[in-house]
């Protein structure tokens, strides 16, 4: 069957030369220009958490459209309202703050920890830690934090006061924090970064020592957060306590919104018009993330992922056993994948042409990233495609 692929496209030269055109999809399922379908397994990068042709979803966008497409900051809606008092009933929380974006949300956060150290410690506090193999965005705080010299490089100078250390290292982590320090911001499994976990003995170490130097401590759950890892924060599952939480990739069923939980200890120290946005937090983006969160806060509906991982995890190390071309497996819940001896993207261009979309991480891991709907029916097939493709 013929695979629509745009060629000589308009789009910028950062983008692959030849990109595959999908145009509808169903359930978890895919059809591109030329009517192929294709089994997904990458989920729009782990955003499209509740799968395609939803009704509920486009009703709830369609309706808000008509009552109030934008208003700004400049004056509140209700559904910004409410979504943000839900968000903020999961924890000690005091308030929410709305981006566009995983990396509008993380310049935030950093802000705010900026803000924090300022008004508590005084100026010369204001470093920030993160760690190797880390992907915070692109724009340049959260880029100055994602210690990747091919995205780094060519955007010299970034924004000064960054630390990296190795990630998973108690012992370093140890030696480098200490009071000058405004945060650390951390992910729980790093998504782009080859899909290393944090390890609980990491968890208790940041906790213990962002406490004792009174450092802010950033979980990046743009990619985890909201139950991929079968946790609706996938620092509840490690043990992680941090102070600012940042949400985006599944929080409005696709449509592109933000979010920075935040505590009263930093949302008493902000002033009036210290940091805006104007289209975070609109009326429809909010909308559908509020029919988004009816599901997937359900307890079950984690319990479900977890479960549905776990599968996912056994398939996975049962095609490990028989292939020798997969390295380990790794992940949490509905982000998984493994290592592959072989040229990734050789693999993942032969999947898609099998009609199976799988995604990267880092320079050597597929990743398996799909709408958090998925059956374990489904999930059985992705991976069968993958072993027939590896035989
Ligand atoms: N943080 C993490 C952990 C991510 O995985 C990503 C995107 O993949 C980002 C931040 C940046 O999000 P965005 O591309 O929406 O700016």
């Amino acid at each position: 069957m013929t695979t629509a692929i745009a060629k000589d496209h308009p789009l910028p030269a950062q983008y692959a030369a030849e990109l595959l055109i999908v145009r509808s999809g169903d359930g978890v399922r895919l059809t591109d220009a030329a009517g192929k379908r294709y089994l997904d397994f990458a989920g729009g990068i782990a955003v499209n958490a509740l799968g395609y042709g939803r009704e509920d979803l486009a009703r709830a966008a369609y309706e808000q459209m008509l009552r109030l497409p934008h208003i700004s900051n400049v004056f509140a809606n209700e559904p910004a309202l409410e979504l943000a008092r839900r968000l903020r009933s999961t924890g000690n929380w005091a308030a929410v703050f709305f981006g566009n974006s995983g990396t509008e949300a993380n310049e935030a956060a950093l802000k705010y920890a900026r803000l924090y150290a300022l008004r508590t410690k005084g100026a010369d506090h204001h470093r920030i830690l993160c760690f190797s193999g880390a992907f915070h965005g692109r724009t340049m705080g959260a880029l100055s934090c994602t210690p990747s010299a091919k995205y780094q490089d060519p955007f010299q100078p970034l924004v000064p006061g960054v630390v990296v250390a190795p990630y998973n290292d108690d012992a370093a982590l140890e030696r480098t924090l200490d009071p000058g320090f405004a945060a650390v911001i951390v992910e729980v499994v790093q998504g782009e970064g080859g899909l290393a976990c944090m390890s609980p003995a990491f968890a208790t170490a940041l906790n213990r020592l962002c406490r004792k130097h009174d450092v802010l401590l950033i979980a990046d759950e743009v990619q985890t957060g909201l139950c991929r890892t079968g946790d609706l924060f996938a620092s509840r599952g490690v043990g992680l306590e941090p102070d600012l939480i940042t949400l985006a990739k599944p929080l409005a069923g696709g449509l592109p919104l933000s979010a920075v939980l935040i505590p009263d200890k930093v949302n008493r120290l902000i002033h009036f018009g210290e940091h805006g946005t104007t289209f975070g937090g609109g009326p429809v983006t909010t909308a559908v993330a509020l029919k988004v969160w009816d599901i997937i806060s359900q307890p079950s509906f984690a319990a479900e992922v977890m479960a549905k991982g776990a599968y996912l995890w056994e398939l996975l190390e049962a095609a490990r056993a028989r292939h020798k071309d997969i390295g380990e497996v790794r992940g949490r819940g509905l982000l998984r994948g493994f290592t592959y001896k072989g040229d990734v993207a050789d693999l993942v261009a032969r999947l898609q042409e099998k009609g199976l979309l799988v995604l990267r991480s880092g320079a050597d891991a597929v990743r398996i990233a799909p709408p958090l709907v998925i059956t374990k029916k489904d999930l059985a097939e992705g991976v069968s495609i993958i072993e027939e493709v590896l035989q």
